[in-house]
């Protein structure tokens, strides 16, 4: 009997664990909040990251550790990888936790980025605002998700609010100032390595955001042989730079036929939640596959998918299902504002399928406009 334990309980997790129980595995996620919501069918250890004591608990109980969060500190990963195997390794963890350090290694690999500054004072906000120009974002370099931490300046008259409201965070978390970008589109590559580095990506995903969060995703979607090699060429370079293990996305803005690299997850991503029904083997699946040394699955779409995300509260279940090739995904959250509850994935055999099904389900829930951009697209 394996056990994999998974650092974070929320809805990664909790979809990692379903993905899981047909391998036959087990699981233990460990987590600081006591309502996570993978702990609804999977035993969980509440505790702080950095303890230690837990975390030798941890390390004990389970064969392999994965993240369902990004965010636990490296040294916590480190020390665990001191006691059983740990993928992604913890030096992929750093990298892909600090803004400043991702976008240098994706410039280090060729791999063109927004322009960015690291920024430690006032003063260097000003430095940095002169070299990049306006219009920018002011984000913190760690902790940040879901567009938190994040300010943008239309112009440098906005340098002062910039700072009042991220400034304290100089010290803590560092900050980083990146040019915006009028992209037409964003895009990213789910993809898995596993340990002997063999490498497989899922079809190029369209993203939608509303607020700084996603809000709807498509796959496969439409972009040239060209554009789809270079975005796959981009995470396979990421990847074997990083020797990573698992699944993670690369999220990328398409600009005028050019790719620009914003950042990567090292973990699997909520733009890859439509591979649950929408591909041959999920991300899920192969990222429990990588982690434990197993052959991966094929990547390859089952036709047309959308993904659409329900944040702060659940839509109607119920008018969801009634549309033919609905798939229906409830975390078990409270609702909240802001907070991811659960998500719906429409899968058809092409892209006209697709579309109807849009319509319907958005005039089912009323989410016409969350629809909208995707139903342009497919048209
Ligand atoms: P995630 O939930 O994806 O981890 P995050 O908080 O790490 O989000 P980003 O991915 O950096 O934040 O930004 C969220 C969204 O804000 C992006 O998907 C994009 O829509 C927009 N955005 C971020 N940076 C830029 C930029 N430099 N230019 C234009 N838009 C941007
Ligand atoms: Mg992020
Ligand atoms: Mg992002």
């Amino acid at each position: 009997m394996t056990t994999v334990g998974i650092l974070g309980g929320g809805q990664l997790a909790r979809m990692l664990a379903l993905a899981g129980a047909p391998l036959g595995l087990r699981f233990l996620v460990m987590d600081q909040a006591a309502d996570a919501c993978a702990a609804q069918f999977v035993p969980m250890l509440k505790a702080d990251y950095t303890d230690e004591a837990a975390l030798a608990e941890f390390a004990s109980r389970v064969d392999v550790v994965t993240f369902d969060f990004e965010n636990v500190p490296a040294q916590s990963a480190q020390w665990l990888a001191g006691k059983v195997p740990v993928f992604p390794s913890p030096r992929a963890l750093a990298v892909a936790q600090d803004r400043l350090a991702e976008k240098s290694l994706f410039n280090d690999l060729g791999i063109a980025t927004p322009r960015f500054s690291a920024v430690a004072s006032r003063p260097d906000l000003d430095r940095a605002l002169s070299e990049i120009g306006a219009p920018c974002i002011l984000k913190t370099r760690r902790l940040g998700y879901d567009g938190k931490g994040q300010f943008r300046l239309a112009s440098s008259d906005d340098a002062d609010a910039a700072w009042e409201a991220l400034g304290g965070q100089a010290e803590t978390v560092g900050l980083i100032l990146e040019g915006f970008v009028a992209f037409q589109r964003e895009l990213s590559v789910v993809a898995v390595r596993a340990r002997d580095g063999s490498f497989r990506a899922w079809p190029l995903t369209q993203n939608w955001h509303a607020k700084g969060i996603l809000s709807a995703s498509l796959a496969p979607a439409d972009a040239s042989p060209a554009l789809i090699d270079q975005a796959l060429s981009h995470a396979r370079a990421v990847a074997d730079e990083l020797d990573y293990v698992g699944v993670f996305a690369l999220e990328l803005f398409e600009r005028d036929g050019e790719l620009l690299a914003n950042e990567m997850a090292p973990r699997v991503h909520n733009s890859g939640h439509w591979t649950i029904e929408g591909a041959e083997c999920s991300q899920f699946e192969n990222h429990l596959r990588a982690v434990l040394g197993l052959p991966l699955g094929s990547c390859d779409a089952r036709g047309r998918a959308c993904m659409l995300n329900w944040v702060g509260e659940l839509p109607d279940a119920r008018a969801a299902l009634a549309v033919a090739g609905v798939h229906w995904h409830d975390y078990g959250k409270s609702p909240r504002e802001g907070r991811k509850v659960g998500h719906a994935t429409a899968v058809a055999e092409n892209a006209r399928g697709l579309e109807s099904q849009l319509i319907a389900l958005g005039q089912a829930l009323g989410r016409e406009k969350q629809v909208s951009g995707v139903v342009a697209a497919l048209g």
